[in-house]
């Protein structure tokens, strides 16, 4: 017997194989998807995380008219003279926030107003109250403030019947309070994506379940179903199936019907047991990449009914990654989004490694004192370390020598979304 020399390292790229290239695997991706779900009215109150369906146009400015920026007296610039006191008369009344001043406030008087009252005709200038001396019914105060100090113009912020946000953006708070604001009530946004989540392996049992001595509980997916939940789509629990074809397909044909996306973990490979693939491949149009990334193969792509299936690998760190760096910017589009790249930042590594050539690494990294620490072990199986890790360290291709202090690249996990 003649066995090949000893790698020991599973992530090795075999000779003569072709590795698809993360960022090509990607490209891929980006072009084969297109939205999938239909558009909704709704509420703007139930609208946050929902992917809108169509521009928005402001309903009126903002502000919609001009009004004070402090409490202070509000007068007519131009009837300044250029005393270095300006001395003024006080109108009786005052403008106050839903409070506002009807009459017109004449050329060389001021008037009482406070923050984010109307300014009342005749004032375009407002000064301090803090900057004033206030004596019966007069003010002054010292010269140098500009025309137009401490007001905000109608519509300086957002002028009606500007489009505020457009088709595909997803909405957050600070959205939200932008529509409210110009007066938009209801959006036309996308129907919720619903994503299917299953696993695989005889050896699976769910949690609260009695599991044997060689069974292990499933942990892909609670979590994938929560990250789901997570990105504000809906999850779709296809619950767990043994390592038998007719089981996967039976789990695949009922997920095609209730979802628009289906995740599988497990049973991936090209391996005795690994059915989710032949499964799969036995509809054609299933793609299998062995991605040149580590954790991360193998990665089964397919149609089922038209369905996106994402045949994850088992490893739960391996399906993790392989979920936030392929599934996160796919479902983004499947829901009518823009594709999605994670923000990430360089930070000096806390720690040193010697890179392999050929592949794309994500470690499970935190920063601490403004450096990347990894987690003590790369084992896929390694669930403590995902929890353990505030976001993922990306080494890009190349061979790399890493020392401390080397700037890495570090992604939050909120960059992916979770
Ligand atoms: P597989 O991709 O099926 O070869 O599985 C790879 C590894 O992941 C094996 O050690 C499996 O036991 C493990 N695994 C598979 N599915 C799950 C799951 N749902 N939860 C936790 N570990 C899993
Ligand atoms: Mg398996």
């Amino acid at each position: 017997m003649k066995p090949p020399p000893l790698k020991d390292d599973c992530f090795a790229m075999p000779p003569g194989v072709d590795w698809t290239p993360v960022d090509d695997a990607l490209a891929m991706l980006q072009k084969g998807l297109h939205c999938v779900t239909k558009a909704e009215a709704i509420d703007l109150m139930d609208a946050g995380g929902r992917v809108l369906a169509a521009d928005v146009v402001a309903v009126r400015s903002n502000p919609p008219y001009a009004n004070s920026a402090v409490d202070g007296y509000g007068f007519a610039f131009d009837c300044l003279d250029s005393n270095d006191v300006v001395e003024l008369a006080l109108v009786p009344g005052r403008s106050a926030a839903g409070g506002p001043f009807e009459g017109v406030v004449p050329a060389g008087k001021a008037l009482r107003i406070l923050t984010g009252a109307r300014v009342p005709t005749g004032v375009d200038t407002v000064v301090l109250e803090e900057d004033c001396s206030v004596l019966g019914d007069a003010i002054a105060f010292r010269k140098g403030l500009k025309q137009g100090a401490n007001t905000r113009n109608a519509g300086e912020d957002v002028l009606a019947s500007d489009v505020v946000l457009t088709a595909g953006h997803v909405l957050r708070s600070q959205d939200i309070a932008l529509l409210a604001a110009v007066g938009v009530g209801g959006v036309s946004v996308r129907r919720r994506l619903r994503v299917a989540v299953l696993s695989t392996g005889d050896e699976v049992v769910s949690v609260g379940q009695l599991a044997t001595q060689s069974q292990i509980y499933d942990a892909n997916r609670p979590m994938l179903l929560q990250t789901i939940r997570e990105w504000g789509y809906e999850p779709v629990d296809l619950g767990h199936v043994a390592d038998d074809p007719e089981l996967v397909k039976a789990a695949l044909e009922r997920g095609a019907i209730q979802a628009d996306a289906i995740l599988t973990s497990g049973g991936a490979s090209a391996g005795d047991e690994d059915h989710v693939s032949a499964v799969l491949g036995s509809r054609g149009a299933v793609q299998t990449w062995r991605i040149a990334m580590k954790p991360g193969r193998p990665l089964a792509l397919a149609l089922w009914d038209g369905v996106p299936v994402f045949g994850l690998p088992g490893n739960p760190v391996a399906a993790l990654v392989c979920t936030l760096v392929f599934a996160r910017p796919a479902c983004a589009v499947l829901a009518g989004a823009a594709w999605q790249n994670p923000a990430g930042f360089d930070v000096p590594a806390a720690f040193s490694k010697n890179k392999k050539a050929g592949r794309r690494e994500y470690l499970r990294a935190r920063v601490r004192g403004g450096k990347a620490e990894v987690f003590k072990s790369e084992g896929s199986g390694r669930i403590s370390g995902l929890s353990w890790a505030e976001g993922l360290v990306e080494l890009s291709n190349e061979a790399q020598e890493i020392s401390d202090g080397d700037l890495v690249r570090f992604y939050p996990y909120g960059s992916f979304g979770i």
